[in-house]
């Protein structure tokens, strides 16, 4: 049996995000993110990254990266939450999503999709309704700064 199905996101309103089909150990490795490798060159030249479609895009090593935005990725569907039960995780050239905590059959897995801060962030806006959500998809590190100019814009506006 597989540990996942697909199911109409809670997060993604729109699309369609995978539900934990029973208990996950923390620990376990729960699918494959599986793509295209394709060289940096190739990620550089190509309009397709130019900030439409970078949350498919992983880093694997200084030379090569993997393009997850292909049909059969259906690790792609993994939505990104403020407060994720996995994480990605990899060993050369592959790539994987492993359970961080006990999840319950039923939960929506998520993953922290590790966008660095910079000045676009905001077209990334977060939805995923954990406590922890900071209204953007930004990696744990970086969310803090966030944090820190909402804090800035409240007082000013007190
Ligand atoms: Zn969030």
């Amino acid at each position: 049996m597989k540990l996942y199905r697909i199911k109409k996101s809670n997060i993604d309103r729109k699309g369609r995000g995978l539900y934990a089909n029973k208990n996950i150990k923390a620990g376990t490795r729960i699918i494959d993110y599986v793509g295209n490798i394709i060289t940096k060159k190739q990620t550089e030249k190509s309009e397709k990254f130019d900030n439409s479609k970078p949350i498919y895009l992983f880093n694997l090593n200084k030379k090569y990266d993997l393009d997850g935005d292909v049909s059969w990725n259906t690790a792609r569907l993994i939505n990104h939450s403020c407060s994720n039960n996995c994480d990605y995780e990899g060993k050369s050239l592959s790539l994987w999503v492993v359970a961080i905590r006990d999840i319950k059959k039923g939960e929506e897995l998520t993953c922290d999709y590790g966008f660095a801060y910079d000045s676009d962030y905001k077209q990334f806006p977060c939805n995923c309704g954990s406590k922890k959500c900071v209204g953007f998809i930004v990696r744990e590190g970086s969310r803090w700064r966030i944090n820190k100019k909402l804090k800035k814009i409240y007082a000013l506006n007190k």
